[in-house]
């Protein structure tokens, strides 16, 4: 039984199957109402780090809900956020030194941005209002997230309504030389970087633009760049965040400070909403002010709300007690060795593995996100006790960290029968 009134997310409702009603969540794993259990290959939308309902983070928010739950965050603070920010200043680079606490990635971005613009405008640059963006990148859904990300179905509908932005072009081949990625950023800055307030990306991985690598190389030439002509950078890890890249945060692999660094999914282990944007000394300084036009004038009604911000502290306490990078290791291995071997069955050339993210493309009749003939791999893989979800054509798993190996192999031979044997 399901309700009729209910409007699912990203979903053709005519012609989607009916929902799995799912009653209990542990670990790797999701039960079904009908008493199925199902790997949970994408950590429920990029979310979950150590597995569902880790008993560390259910305390600590079952004891904060019971502690204080809601407050006004303009005029107080409390041990929850306070501490959220220490963890988070010691994993990040020691130039950023500010918290901005939201409650969703595409705030986070929003934020980012917002700051940005008002930044340039009072740092006596206010000819700086466009921003650069890439092909193929993801930023979320609200008005402004859209008008950064690429073009793509995500945004096609609200095109006209969109801020406009300086597109760079991106190449999808994993294998590109470093050159293809850059070149024609570095065009465009050159030209342009008297207008441009900041440039946001997706560091290493752009995620729902269809798991495109990028080389580390790649981000760190346009880092330099963008310090060259005075332009901040955004990175948008909302994704790669949170041990998903076999390291913390992608920026370890690059060894960049970004102006900006959005961060949500994993920021609580994926159990409650929460996202921060943290910046600088520099951009926070340029609001400060005796008067209170300078001020940011952004905030939620659920900012730095305790339950979010607790679960958070408790999901670093995990990474700490945990030997994750260990984890995250095994997981990685096990994507390698299975892909390897799945390759030459199915004759794909584009297998590309980074942490517990791992993808290739089918080649289709059609590349398109909207293409159908895909949407039965996840009911086939479902059958098999196998929860994915493609982008398109392209077929990824990003299992929670405790997932084993057995498990990640496992999951990659149900894809490749499913794919042999029913499509
Ligand atoms: C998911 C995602 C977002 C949007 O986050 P929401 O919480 O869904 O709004 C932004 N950027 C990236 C890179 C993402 O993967």
């Amino acid at each position: 039984m399901h309700s009729r009134s209910i409007w699912r997310p990203y979903t053709q409702e005519r012609i989607a199957a009916p929902p799995v009603e799912l009653v209990k969540a542990s670990g790797a794993h999701l039960f079904t109402k009908s008493g199925q259990k199902l790997l949970d290959g994408i950590s429920s939308w990029w979310l979950i780090t150590h597995g569902h309902c880790h008993p560390r983070i259910t305390e600590a928010i079952a004891s904060q809900a019971a502690k204080m739950d809601q407050v006004i965050f303009a005029n107080f603070t409390h041990e929850p956020a306070e501490e959220l920010a220490e963890q988070l200043i010691q994993i990040t680079p020691p130039d950023l030194t500010r918290v901005f606490l939201s409650d969703n990635g595409s705030t986070a971005v929003e934020v980012a941005l917002k700051m940005a613009l008002q930044a340039c405008s009072q740092l006596g640059q206010p000819n700086k209002q466009m921003f650069v963006t890439f092909e193929h990148a993801y930023h979320g859904d609200t008005v402004g997230a859209m008008s950064v990300s690429g073009d793509s179905v995500f945004n096609r509908p609200y095109g006209k309504t969109l801020f406009q932005t300086i597109k760079a072009k991106q190449t999808t081949l994993s294998t590109a030389p470093t050159k293809d990625y850059v070149s024609d950023f570095e065009h465009i800055i050159e030209e342009h970087h008297e207008e441009i307030a900041g440039v946001i990306l997706e560091p290493l991985i752009q995620g729902a633009g269809g798991m495109i690598f990028w080389p580390p190389d790649a981000v760190k030439q346009i880092a330099s760049l963008c310090h060259k002509h005075d332009v901040l950078l955004i990175f948008d890890e909302v994704m790669t965040g949170f041990g998903r890249t076999g390291k913390m945060l992608a920026l370890d692999h690059i060894g960049v400070t970004p102006d900006f660094l959005c961060l949500s999914k994993g920021l609580t282990g994926g159990s409650l909403p929460l996202s921060v944007t943290m910046t600088t000394e520099k951009i926070y300084g340029a609001f400060l002010d005796s008067k209170k036009d300078k001020m940011f004038f952004h905030g939620h009604s659920f900012t730095g709300n305790p339950i979010s911000c607790a679960a958070a502290v408790a999901n670093f306490q995990v990474f700490k007690e945990n030997n994750f990078t260990r984890n995250l290791e095994l997981i990685e291995a096990a994507h390698n060795r299975s892909l390897e071997k799945l390759k030459h069955k199915l004759s794909i050339r584009d297998a590309r593995v980074c942490g517990t993210v791992a993808a290739f493309n089918l080649p289709t009749e059609s590349d398109s996100y909207l293409s159908s003939a895909l949407d039965r791999l996840t009911t086939v893989t479902l059958e098999s006790g196998l929860f994915i979800r493609p982008l398109g054509n392209t077929i990824y798993l990003m299992p929670p960290f405790c997932t084993t190996q057995d498990e990640v192999e496992t999951a990659w031979s149900v894809i490749g029968d499913a794919i042999l044997k029913r499509l």
